[in-house]
This record gives C-alpha cells, sequence and structure tokens, in this order.
C-alpha cells in the first residue's frame, strides 16, 4: 500500500479538470522525507478526514535547509474501501495501565470510527485532570498511526475522559449496547432485530478490569442502551471492545 498522509481538508486544492495538488508540512512532512525518505515522483495518498483518497505523485519537496514540506498532484480521488459506512463509537472504560493504547489500536485496525474514554464505578486508574489531555494526545497519536496502517479514510476521534453516563448522553441516534456478561440478550439478537436503516451508528459500552455494576447497568438502559452479551466466555477488558466491533461490522458492513 502506497504511504498514507492526513492533512487539513485546507491543504488540498480542486483543480479545474477534476485533479487536486496538496500540500503537506509539520509531523507528517518531517515522517514521509526524513524517515520515510520520499522522494518527487513517489506515489502517495492524501486524506483529509472526509473519507476520500487523494491518490498522486510528490510533484516538489522542500530544500533540506528549509522546514519539511512536499506538494503532491494527482488525478485519482475515490472513497477510502477500509472506512465503514456507518459511525461505531467505542465507550471504553479506563482499564489499568497502558491497556487503552491497545484498545484504540486494535479497534482501530478493526473500524472504530470513535473513541470515547471513560469513568465508571470500578475504574481503578487514578484519573488525573492534569494528565487527562496529554493521554488523549496520546491515544490520538496511536489511533492516526493504526489508521495509515489499516488503509481507513479517517483518523478515529478520541475524545476526552468522561463519567461513563455523560458519553452515552451525548450520542445522537446511535444504537447503544452495553456488553455485560450478566445480559440475557446475544448481541448477534439485537443487531439481527434492528433496522440498520434508521441508525446513525452503534456504540458499545465496555467496562473495566472490575465490570458494571448492576446498578450501572440500569442507568445506562434508562439512557435507551440495551445490555447484550458476547457469548459465555469471560473477554478481558481490552478484548471486548474490538471483538464487539468486528461482530457489528461483520453482521451490518457491506452487502
Ligand atoms: N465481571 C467480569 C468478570 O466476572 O470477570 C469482569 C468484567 S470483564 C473482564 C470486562 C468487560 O468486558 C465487561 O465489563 C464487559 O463490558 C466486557 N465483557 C467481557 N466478557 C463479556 C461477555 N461475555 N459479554 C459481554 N460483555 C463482556
Amino acid at each position: 500500500m502506497n504511504p498514507r498522509f492526513f492533512v487539513d481538508s485546507s491543504a488540498i486544492e480542486r483543480q479545474g479538470g477534476g485533479g487536486f495538488v496538496a500540500e503537506i508540512a509539520g509531523d507528517e512532512a518531517h515522517h514521509a522525507l526524513r524517515v520515510l525518505r520520499i522522494a518527487p515522483g513517489d506515489e502517495v495518498v492524501v486524506l483529509d478526514d472526509s473519507g476520500l483518497e487523494y491518490h498522486g505523485r510528490v510533484r516538489e519537496v522542500a530544500s533540506r535547509d528549509k522546514p519539511p514540506r512536499f506538494w503532491v498532484q494527482g488525478e485519482t480521488i475515490e472513497p477510502a474501501a477500509g472506512e465503514p459506512p456507518f459511525r461505531v463509537c467505542l465507550v471504553q472504560a479506563l482499564p489499568k495501565g497502558d491497556k487503552m493504547d491497545l484498545v484504540v489500536q486494535k479497534g482501530t485496525e478493526v473500524g472504530i470510527t470513535h473513541f470515547a474514554p471513560a469513568l465508571s464505578e470500578r475504574v481503578v486508574v487514578e484519573y488525573d485532570p492534569r494528565k487527562a489531555e496529554a493521554r488523549r494526545a496520546r491515544w490520538q497519536r496511536i489511533a492516526q498511526e493504526a489508521a495509515k496502517q489499516g488503509g481507513r479514510g479517517r483518523r478515529p476521534q478520541v475524545a476526552a475522559i468522561r463519567p461513563v453516563l455523560q458519553c452515552l448522553v451525548d450520542l445522537k441516534d446511535e444504537l447503544i449496547l452495553v456488553l455485560w456478561e450478566q445480559a440475557e440478550t446475544p448481541i448477534k439478537k439485537v443487531l439481527r432485530e434492528e433496522n440498520r436503516q434508521g441508525i446513525g451508528g452503534v456504540a458499545l459500552v465496555v467496562g473495566p478490569e472490575g465490570g458494571f455494576s448492576a446498578r450501572e447497568v440500569e442507568a445506562m438502559e434508562a439512557l435507551g442502551a440495551r445490555a447484550v452479551s458476547l457469548g459465555p466466555r469471560i473477554l478481558r477488558t481490552e478484548t471486548a471492545g474490538p471483538v464487539a466491533a468486528a461482530i457489528v461490522l461483520y453482521e451490518w458492513e457491506g452487502g
């Protein structure tokens, strides 16, 4: 797969004949020129989080004595095949240690489009508001790298850490599924019953290592969530989200 670079949409200029010119600068340009050694004539893909891919060749590279910058020109603009056709949001109660890094990386590979790190009753990691933005920015970087590696058309968005119920309140027309190992209803049953057409996306809510309390599940159900089971085996918190997202996309993506 040709190297992929994310830019702001303002960095891409559509041309009259249907082609485009894109300017890549900053960290993406530094990585391209100093690490990947991208050179004029190389084929690359530029993405602007619109879900479109801009295929072109490097036309010009800024001289080494200037800040890293290069320009890409091309004619082929097409939807990114690796981008799901609906939102898949993972509301993940903060796991211990650096397991959230793994959740974001594997979740991005699978097709999750939004990550909402959450606080719930049994979250044991210490939440320090002063470090929250640095943690979010780290997860956002992991999401970007996994999106490039996986051929995604958009960088998944990583939200600020918030209480789990507040994460649900902001969801608009998502089908909200609380992953609860004590639930009677299998996830498959809900996905096959629901009419996907009227739904903007799916939100998957995963508890921490200690799980959700029955009281928490009731509170989420009161907000319209459905408690569903992933089956008879207990998955680790860092496994449950990506697995559930894969199940949703297997059932609902494509034909
Ligand atoms: N209460 C669990 C136990 O008895 O070990 C611990 C929670 S589990 C390690 C972490 C999270 O993964 C749960 O809160 C739930 O969201 C999800 N999960 C794990 N296995 C699941 C299953 N079979 N069905 C639904 N959710 C599951």
